[in-house]
């Protein structure tokens, strides 16, 4: 039987790294060591050294990873938090819940990330910290977003769930990893992600020790030693079980990202045949890791068509995101409307993603091509 076509092929690269995993498996079994065992500080190490990063505190999930990072620097409640609508709901949610208030900012229509300018306009006296998020794989522009966030002592957040190993480029040539520039970066090992686990996983880095331990005593019941807590906490582990995966995912990391580049030129060169369809740009500050391949439709295009047609044909396509965060619900309280960030709720309207993962073949992604092509010349 034909394999199905899927978003993201788990099962293929599985199948590659499965006598690795399922001896660091083993090593768990037998130890009985599930939580904090030492595969955890183990890839804890690891994971500092790819970044170069002086800390890194794993825990349970991205989610988690975005609140303890907020938890740790004393915001004063009602505290506005500057983020973009056009990301994933956890990136707002945190906020809300902490008691800060999420104050929306647009994105450029290029590279989707926050965009500077607007930023800088939203700034006011209860602002205290910036969240940019690495859309789809690409770094903020971090040297501009900085200078800013330093001129008006603000924290920086920056949200790495989809940026894994992505390099920021600095004017000066010089390169750093993506969520190791602002105050703390976050990451999430959710199975889909660019460095995934078989579960749910996450991660904290910083350069600030004392950050970091604040931050490494706050995922554990705020305890300094234990039974002894010294500040409110949560429970928020990375189990050994999920650690032994990462320790050794995380050696083909560069290569993963590489594949998905490849996967990504590919769909670029292909495209090009026709306007009906605008690839993704590429920042020269950034490396692109594409945990999303999104590009853009023309106005022309009926994308729910595009959708449709593709599912027809056993081609899985994904809309990242149909509704921006200024426009939830759960939201509303916050009184935005429709029209507050143009550029944003177009490109929700627009866009759409194709499968890209480690595994994808040739033939495969021919096939993808020649059916989206096929709709969109029609
Ligand atoms: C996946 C993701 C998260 C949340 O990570 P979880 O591990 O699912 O909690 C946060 N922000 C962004 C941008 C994400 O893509």
């Amino acid at each position: 039987m034909k394999k199905q076509i899927q978003m993201v092929d788990l099962i293929g690269q599985y199948t590659q790294i499965k006598e690795e995993v399922r001896l660091e498996f083993d090593r768990v079994l037998d130890s009985a060591s599930f939580i904090n065992g030492p595969v955890v500080k183990e890839f804890q190490a690891d994971l500092e050294s790819y970044l170069q990063v002086k800390h890194v505190i794993p825990c349970a999930n991205g989610t988690d990873a975005l609140q303890v990072a907020m938890m740790v620097n004393d915001f004063p409640e009602g505290a506005e938090v500057l983020v973009p609508s056009y990301t994933y709901v956890a990136t707002v949610e945190v906020i809300a819940l902490l008691g800060f208030k999420p104050v929306f900012v647009e994105v450029y229509p290029d590279s989707f990330n926050i965009d500077i300018e607007d930023l800088e306009s939203k700034i006011t006296s209860k602002s205290v910290a910036i969240v940019p998020v690495h859309l789809y794989g690409q770094c903020v522009d971090m040297e501009r977003l900085m200078s800013v966030a330093r001129k008006n002592g603000l924290k920086v957040i920056e949200d790495t769930a989809q940026a894994i190993g992505a390099n920021y480029i600095f004017s000066d040539g010089k390169r750093a990893k993506a969520g190791t520039i602002g105050d703390v970066g976050t990451t999430s090992f959710f199975p889909s992600k660019n460095l995934g686990c078989y579960g749910d996983g996450g991660a904290i880095m910083t350069n600030n020790d004392e950050l970091a331990t604040k931050m490494r005593m706050v995922v554990n019941h705020g305890q300094s030693k234990r039974y002894y807590h010294d500040s409110i906490g949560v429970n928020s582990r990375l189990d050994s079980l999920q650690a032994a995966v990462l320790k050794v995912k995380l050696k083909y990391l560069d290569g993963y990202n590489e594949s998905r580049q490849k996967v990504a030129e590919m769909y670029d060169k292909a495209f090009s045949e026709t306007d009906l369809i605008i690839p993704p740009f590429r920042s020269n500050f950034s490396t692109h890791v594409f945990h999303q391949y999104t590009v853009k439709l023309a106005d022309s295009v009926d994308r729910d068509g595009l959708n449709t047609f593709l599912a027809e044909r056993k081609v899985p396509s994904m809309i990242y995101y149909p509704v921006p965060n200024h426009l939830q619900k759960a939201y509303s309280y916050y009184g935005y409307n429709e029209g507050d960030f143009p550029l944003t709720e177009d490109l929700c309207s627009r866009v759409i993603s194709f499968p890209i993962h480690t595994e994808m073949q040739p033939e495969t992604q021919e096939y993808i091509v020649r059916n989206v092509l096929e709709f969109v010349s029609k």
